[in-house]
């Protein structure tokens, strides 16, 4: 976990918002499950510091997407000094910042931070517009708007202004075909996988229920096959899902997204 105190969403659900079929999954799951899969810790020593709305080129990825808060020394904090942003648009920015996604056993230190009160993060946050445009950013995005005085591209702001629901499109197409394509190594099969809850939709449930039953698949990626599910559990086309049916990975992931779940009408859930 970071460091030091981290942003987080402000609107989270009490523990008694945990369905109880939903704690049935392992408490813990062991390391070594982590260590054999998702995103080789090389991956993180390559560089991490892009320009603003530049091609993401981090991590290799099915959907384009747009840059934004990659900070190091190189760029500095873009676009410091612009006024900060209204107190509504750094908190729809923290309840948009949400599942943490690409996560790496690797961990990128905060380049700002004076020494000893380092702050790291090892992960992404995705955000899925409604005009089709994608933006990546780290996850401690929250943190240089907060402490450093980043100030993130106009344009991404406005439309998180109107980021919500989404319809099925060619973005969920491809995430989702992706994901049962046997042909595709197990590494990229599973990169969309929690993106693809964004599309509260029954094909979603459908790809995610056949990727559970790919031993393979669930293998590497189970704990994210559920944590995905779980952000759909609340939807009527979810109403029989049988938590019990699946693996102790997908079980555990079920029980971490909804341990983390904001409160409904949030993004990120029906
Ligand atoms: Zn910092």
């Amino acid at each position: 976990m970071p460091g030091r105190a981290a942003p987080r969403r402000s609107a989270r659900a009490e523990p008694d918002a945990v369905p109880e079929n939903a704690r049935t999954g392992p408490a813990t799951i062991p390391i070594d499950h982590f260590e054999k899969k998702l995103w080789p810790i090389q991956e993180m020593r390559r560089n991490m510091e892009y320009l603003d709305l530049s091609s993401y080129e981090y991590l290799e990825f099915p959907i384009p997407m747009c840059s934004i808060g990659w900070l190091g020394h190189e760029h500095g904090v873009q676009d410091a000094g612009a006024p900060p942003p209204a107190a509504t648009d750094l908190e729809q920015l923290k309840a948009a910042s949400w599942p943490e996604v690409s996560l790496t056993l690797g961990w990128h230190e905060c380049e700002f931070c004076p020494k000893g009160s380092t702050f790291k993060g090892n992960g992404e946050y995705h955000y899925y517009m409604k005009n089709g445009d994608v933006y990546s950013a780290p996850m401690m995005i929250t943190h240089y708007v907060e402490e450093h005085a980043y100030r993130p591209p106009v344009e991404f702001m406005e439309q998180l202004k109107e980021i919500g629901e989404l319809d099925w499109d060619w973005r969920a197409e491809r995430l989702a075909k992706i994901l049962l394509d046997e042909s595709e190594d197990l590494i990229s099969r599973s990169r969309g996988i929690v993106d693809l809850a964004n599309w509260k939709d029954s094909r979603t449930l459908d790809a995610l229920k056949r990727a559970a039953q790919d031993e393979e698949l669930a293998d590497i990626a189970g704990d994210e096959i559920g944590r995905s599910l779980g952000l759909l559990l609340d939807c009527e086309f979810a109403a029989d899902l049988h938590i019990e049916d699946f693996s102790d990975f997908v079980r555990f992931g079920i029980s971490q997204t909804r341990r983390e779940a904001t409160v409904p009408g949030q993004p990120g859930v029906c």
